[in-house]
Formats: structure tokens, sequence, C-alpha cells
């Protein structure tokens, strides 16, 4: 059995806490056992699982992976600490707000001998996995995604960062990108923010990547995909599946605990989700935001 500590008991925290205590039957997840949860408020208990500090969490012998669910802006820094005590990590998206960061944990894993694996399930849904089948084998001639949303609580950086699960869509599905311009549009008074990047896939075609985002815009996600000889202007719409998407993460996690994943697979993932974080360090570089 593995133990496991959860920081951060916002609406992920909750639901990894959740997730591990009733993982389903026969598969790796269930050797993962809660411990404890870390929070900056003073709570008694989460879903009957007990409060711990920080110090203590890094020195329990009993405690083998982390999940970190805080505000992005402390992702960095959790991971860190814990990837320094030899425990393995499981991060929210995005690990870090900077690709130098990123590649620095990812060594530290590395010398640590131990998984860093950063959650993705907008990979898991069942829309996406339906638009990677209606994509795949066709020649893109040009493109957009364009998401907008609610406004984006403090702490979660740059849209770029903030809205990575969007790029690592782009880039799943059209494979190495390179960015060409970006700028960044903001109307402090209005809460509203607009990042326009445009990228190029290897083979020189544009695709635009839209995030916008104000205190009650609904959430959206408007697809323009131009191939040779058809075009895609929908996410086409799939049932859901029957397992949530935070449990396939947690079940993908635990596999890579147990030995259970190819170590092609974990370079690639390693390689999709550094290019992404280069991409978004790149594009908001491009638009001159701190
Ligand atoms: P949230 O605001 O609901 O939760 C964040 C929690 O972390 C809060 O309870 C906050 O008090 C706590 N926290 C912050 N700093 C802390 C610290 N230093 N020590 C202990 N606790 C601390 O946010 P959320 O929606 O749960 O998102 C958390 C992370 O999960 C983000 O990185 C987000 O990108 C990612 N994520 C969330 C969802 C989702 O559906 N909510 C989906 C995918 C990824």
């Amino acid at each position: 059995m593995l133990g496991a500590v959860v920081v951060g008991v916002g609406t992920a925290g909750a639901v990894r806490i959740r997730d591990m205590l009733t993982p389903p039957a026969g598969n790796a997840a269930e050797k993962l056992t809660v411990q404890g949860f870390i929070s900056r408020r003073k709570l008694d208990a989460h879903q009957d699982v007990k409060q711990i500090s920080a110090e203590e969490a890094v020195s329990r012998e009993d405690i083998h992976a982390a999940f970190i669910c805080t505000e992005n802006d402390s992702h960095e820094d959790f991971v860190r600490m814990f990837l320094q005590a030899g425990k393995h990590v499981c991060v929210e998206y995005p690990m870090a707000l900077s690709y130098q960061a990123a590649v620095q944990l990812w060594d530290l894993a590395q010398k640590k001998g131990v998984v860093l694996h950063e959650e993705h399930i907008e990979l898991l849904t069942e829309d996406y996995k339906q638009l990677k089948k209606e994509v795949e084998g066709k020649t893109l001639l040009e493109g957009s995604l364009h998401f907008a949303g609610g406004a984006l609580k403090p702490g979660f950086g740059f849209l770029a960062f903030s809205g990575i699960a969007r790029l690592s869509w782009l880039a799943d599905l059209f494979g190495e990108l390179s960015v060409s311009a970006a700028t960044f549009e903001e109307d402090a008074e209005q809460g509203y923010s607009k990042m326009t990047a445009q990228l190029l896939t290897s083979d020189s075609k544009p695709l635009t990547w839209i995030e916008e985002r104000q205190a009650g815009l609904p959430r959206t996600k408007k697809i323009n995909f131009v191939f040779d000889g058809f075009t895609l202007t929908q996410i086409p719409p799939a049932p859901r599946g029957t397992v949530g998407l935070f449990m396939q993460d947690l079940i993908h996690f635990s596999a890579k605990l147990s030995g259970q994943v190819s170590t092609e697979e974990l370079d690639r993932e390693r390689v999709r989700i550094l290019h992404c974080l280069g991409l978004a360090q790149k594009i908001q570089e491009l638009c001159k935001v701190k």
C-alpha cells in the first residue's frame, strides 16, 4: 500500500480524497490510501480524513505520494518540497508557471527516482477522444480554438498557463507547434481579458488560440478546423464515460507508481507537457505580461 497526502482541499482536492476513498476494484488505484490533507485553514477532518502539517507529511515514512491541488501559483513550491523529500507527486496542471521551473522539477524527480505526474483530464473527456478520432489522418490547412469563460480566480497565472488544457488539445491533435505572434488585451475595470496566440504546425499551417475571460461569460469552446476537403466546426458530442475524469487520472498515476506505464509513454507525456509549457511561456513573453 502507498500512503498519500492531498494538498489544498478545494474542488479538485476534495475529489482526490473522495476518489482515493472509493477506488474501483481491481486496478492500481486500490493501492493508494489517503493518510491526510494539508490546508491553510484549520479544519478538523475532511471526509473523515485528518488534517496534517506539511512538515509531518514530508517526514512521515507511510506517506509516499502527494497530490498538489492548490491554486496554480503555489504548485511549483509544493512539488519541489515533496520531490526533495523523495515523494511521488501528482500535480494538477500546470505544474509551474514557467518552463524553466518545470524542467528543474522534472530533473529533480529523475534524480530522486520518483514519479512526477501532471494531471490532464481534458485529454480524458469523451468529447475530446471523439474529436481526436475525427481529426486523425486528416491534413490540417488552418484552424482556431476559442475558449471563453468566467473571471479567473487569483493565483491561476497568465492565460497561456491557466488555459494550458486548450494548448494541450492543440499539441495532442496537431503535434509540435511554434508561436509566431501573440497579443493580450485587458480592461481591468470590466474584469475583461483576452489572449490571442498565433501558432504554426511543423508544416507551417496556422492555428489561432484564443482565451477570453470575463465575469459571467458562459464557458464555451469553439473550434474551426479546416482540413483538405473537410471542415470541423463543432466538438463532436459524446456521452459521458462511466469512470470520472479525476478517477481516470488517479488510475493512470497509480499505474505509473506500479511501473505499469512504459518508458516510451512516460517520455511522450513529459515531452508534450514541457512543449506546452514552453509555448505558454513564449506566448506570455510576446504578450509582454510579467
Ligand atoms: P479551488 O480554489 O477550489 O481550490 C484550491 C484550494 O487550495 C483552496 O481550498 C485553497 O484554500 C487551497 N490552498 C491554496 N494554497 C494553499 C496552501 N498553501 N496550503 C494548503 N492549501 C492551500 O481550486 P480548484 O478548482 O480545486 O483548482 C485547484 C487546481 O486544480 C488548479 O491547479 C486547477 O487548475 C486544477 N484543476 C481543477 C479542476 C476543477 O474541475 N476544479 C479541473 C482540472 C484541474
